[in-house]
């Protein structure tokens, strides 16, 4: 977006209009086409019937550039330009690049983000800063629905890749192991992981590596090998008494 405003300002002025002035929306499938090009008047009435049909889609006619087959449309509702193909004006509803890019900072703010740029690689993608100060490139229709339903019960929600991987990490390290990386196989619930003290690769549940339950498949240091304790345990089952436990776990805390 930034890339436009100043493209703009750089760009050439057209004799007649003042459209060249104004920012023009370029709807993604035509974005190849130099700016130049959109800033060419086309000579030629707009024919009235155009008008009417855009009208009645909230638009008004405010020129026609490159070509014989496009128009430059003003939306009623913010009063941006954009371009369009007069043959989808007359058989689609147009979508305003202004409204549009409106929505998209607005979903944003709801999620705590900020919008950056769009990505130019990909029409769907757009580059965001997170609340933590990491940036990330997300799809504008998944921040559109975390704006729309927020953090839904039992769902994640969205964590940022940076800081995520950053305590995957160090869960890892405090296990004696190192991430790697995602998972050979694709889960999203494993990882690819280094054995610090053989130097053995594995992949492992992201679950497991945060409670130890899993083995080196080299080494074989694993849970049950770990360190344990002896714990008691006083408990009452209803009709028969009370009894005691003597148990051996390496994580007492979870018995
Ligand atoms: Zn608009
Ligand atoms: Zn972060
Ligand atoms: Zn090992």
């Amino acid at each position: 977006m930034s890339k436009r405003q100043g493209r703009q300002s750089s760009g050439k002025r057209n004799s007649s209009s003042s459209q060249s002035r104004r920012r023009l929306h370029i709807p993604h499938r035509s974005r190849h086409v130099p700016d130049s090009e959109w800033r060419r008047t086309y000579p030629g009435p707009v024919p009235p019937q155009w008008q009417e049909i855009a009208e009645a889609k909230g638009f008004s006619i405010v020129g026609r550039v490159r070509d014989r087959n496009h128009v430059v449309l003003r939306c009623r509702a913010c009063g941006a330009d954009t371009v369009q193909k007069s043959f989808a004006l007359r058989t689609a509803l147009p979508i305003c690049g202004g409204c549009l890019e409106t929505r998209r900072l607005q979903d944003a703010a709801k999620c705590g983000f900020t919008l950056l740029e769009r990505d130019e690689m990909h029409h769907k993608y757009g580059h965001y800063r997170l609340p933590c100060g990491h940036a990330a490139r997300l799809q504008f229709g998944r921040v559109e629905r975390l704006a729309r339903e927020g953090k839904a019960a039992g769902r994640a929600g969205f964590h940022c890749p940076t800081c995520y991987a950053a305590r995957l990490s160090s869960d890892a390290a405090a296990r004696g192991w190192t991430l790697l990386g995602p998972d050979p196989e694709a889960n999203p619930n494993y990882r690819s992981y280094r054995h610090d003290g053989c130097g053995h690769t594995q992949r492992v549940a992201i679950a497991n590596m945060i409670t130890g339950r899993f083995g080196c498949e080299q080494c074989g240091t694993c849970w049950s090998a770990a360190p344990s304790e002896i714990y008691v345990l006083a408990f009452e089952v209803p009709k028969k008494g009370n009894f005691i436990k003597l148990g051996y776990s390496r994580d007492p805390e979870s018995r």
